[in-house]
């Protein structure tokens, strides 16, 4: 309401995400004006530091411009730091306290920590940190919400048993991403599209994430995860939903994440042999990290079989797409940074070109780099011929939307909270489907240990992905040339 403060609770404000995203993210907004006028920020942790010493560790991430020096010392007057313990009172004692000094305000918190720590600090969080009179509080959580059904499932009744589901944001920021924000707007708002987005027309559907680079001495971390947990259950996962889900009756965050868990209920888990799991080995003839294979990185254990690349098939068994696999692919060390849905549609049915000439209509939205939606089309070779020809439809952001800054997804994520708008936040159910879908995949991969396929650092990962996606209705030719527009 008018008038009201605000306060932003960085719990351990000592850390990585902390100093990379959380803070640079809060400067960015209210440099731009976007935040409430009375917000102030409050960053907790064990480390005995000062804001100077923050100021210090997160000024290299903060992009300040020249000219930005007057508001950026107004940015740090707005900061406060408290250090205390996670799992003891007196450390929140002290930081309500602090917080009161900034009068009655709503709350937000940031769990920047790791997930080893979260019960106890949303247990003191509830105890002693709640707002009063008519404000409101809220948790952001950060992934890994779990490493499994089971864990999962406990994180989530802890939560439920302190907060409102409405009070808790469960980030998962694929979701803040422009083209993934695009994605009911493509399918919703175009008739070309809505009538012809289904198992009639529809041969398959590929979502893909891939990263140019391995794990370059941060695989301790990485290792015990995967890059099922990592990329497939989560950003893979939220994706596929927004492809695949019907029409909510209105924009209403209730009304889209009821669909979204819709989605989810319709999918049962992959079959275990319909999976390729990769790790990638180094090439010599690389530059440099390329260079170093996953084994080779100092902070993974001996033989580990963890996988950094994964490719699984997923059918959502609805009468939409009863039999369109929805294949998901992603992967550490590859050829390219990438992220994007291809929707590979059905041959022309009583073709009467050459046969082979016609090939499949895709539809592409590029979530990363260079947002852009394409759709793959057969043309007539311009001419003096009657040939056909293969082209595209394509709305390039950078060339459409010359100029326009996107927004990165944490400070579109982070100021919906300060809304209260859930949209692009998972939703507890959501979180227990997609557990339960990935869960005895993982299970499988820690009791059988399959050993991954290897691939080369900077290839395009395994050739078995490559059949594998051709055995579920992806054709790939090899014929599409792309001509860049001002390579003219
Ligand atoms: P971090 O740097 O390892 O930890 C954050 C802070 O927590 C540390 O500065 C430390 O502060 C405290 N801490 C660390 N280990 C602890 C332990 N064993 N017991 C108690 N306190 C401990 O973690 P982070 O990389 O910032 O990540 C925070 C959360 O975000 C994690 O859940 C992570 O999985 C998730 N996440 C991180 C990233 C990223 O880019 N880093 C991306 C996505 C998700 P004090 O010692 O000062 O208390
Ligand atoms: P493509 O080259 O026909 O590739 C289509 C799909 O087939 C991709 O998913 C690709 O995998 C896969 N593939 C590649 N080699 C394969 C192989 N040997 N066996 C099986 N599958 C294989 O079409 P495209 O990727 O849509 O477009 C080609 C290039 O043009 C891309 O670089 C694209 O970015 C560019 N383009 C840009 C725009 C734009 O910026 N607006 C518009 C149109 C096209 P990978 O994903 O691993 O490559």
């Amino acid at each position: 309401g008018h008038g009201s403060s605000f306060v932003f609770v960085i719990m351990g404000a000592s850390g990585d995400l902390a100093k990379k995203k959380i803070y640079p993210t809060l400067w960015w907004l209210f440099r731009d004006g976007l935040l409430p006028p009375k917000t102030f920020f409050i960053g907790y942790a064990r480390s005995k530091l000062t804001v100077e010493d923050i100021k210090t560790n997160v000024i290299q991430h903060m992009k300040v411009k020249p000219g930005e020096e007057e508001q950026l010392k107004e940015f740090f007057k707005l900061n406060d730091y408290v250090a205390g313990a996670y799992d003891k009172s007196d450390g929140f004692a002290a930081l309500d306290k602090v917080i009161k000094g900034k009068g009655n305000c709503n709350r937000l918190f940031y769990l920047a920590l790791p997930p080893s720590v979260y019960e106890s600090v949303t247990l003191n969080i509830k105890a002693l940190c709640m707002a009063t009179s008519g404000k409101w509080t809220r948790l952001i959580v950060e992934k890994p919400f779990g490493r499994d059904l089971e864990s999962s499932n406990h994180l989530s009744s802890h939560l439920a048993n302190l907060f409102k589901e409405e009070e808790i944001f469960r980030i998962d920021h694929y979701l803040g991403k422009e083209m993934v924000q695009n994605l009911m707007v493509l399918r919703f708002g175009n008739r070309i599209f809505s009538p012809i987005w289904n198992r009639d027309n529809i041969s398959s559907v590929v979502i893909s994430f891939k990263e140019p680079f391995g794990t370059q001495g941060r695989g301790g971390y990485f290792d015990s995860f995967g890059i099922i947990r990592d990329v497939m259950q989560n950003h893979l996962l939220q994706i596929l939903t927004l492809v695949a889900m019907e029409k909510p009756p209105t924009t209403a965050s209730e009304d889209i994440r009821n669909e979204k868990v819709k989605v989810l209920k319709s999918i049962q888990p992959p079959d275990t042999a319909n999976i390729v799991l990769g790790q990638y080995v180094g090439n010599p003839e690389g530059q440099g990290d390329e260079k170093q294979g996953y084994l080779e990185d100092p902070t993974v254990p001996k033989g580990s079989v963890t996988p950094t690349f994964a490719t699984a098939v997923l059918f959502v068994q609805n009468e939409r797409w009863d039999g369109v696999p929805f294949i998901l692919r992603c992967g550490k060390a590859l050829n390219e940074r990438k992220a994007e849905v291809r929707l590979q549609f059905r041959d022309v049915a009583g073709d009467i070109f050459p046969l082979g000439e016609a090939k499949r209509n895709e539809l592409v939205i590029r979530v990363q780099p260079d947002e852009a939606v394409y759709l793959k089309m057969m043309t007539k070779t311009p001419g003096m011929t009657f040939d056909t020809h293969e082209t595209e439809l394509d709305l390039s952001y950078n060339s459409r939307y010359k100029g326009c800054k996107l927004p990165d997804a944490y400070e579109r994520l982070i100021l919906d909270v300060f809304v209260g708008s859930q949209i692009h936040f998972v939703r507890s159910d959501e979180l227990y489907e997609a557990w339960r879908i990935f869960t005895p995949l993982l299970h499988h991969i820690e009791q059988n240990k399959p050993k991954p396929i290897t691939y080369k650092y900077g290839s395009r990962g395994p050739k078995e992905n490559d059949v594998l996606c051709d055995k579920f209705n992806f054709r790939y030719t090899g014929t599409y040339q792309w001509k860049k527009p001002d390579a003219n």
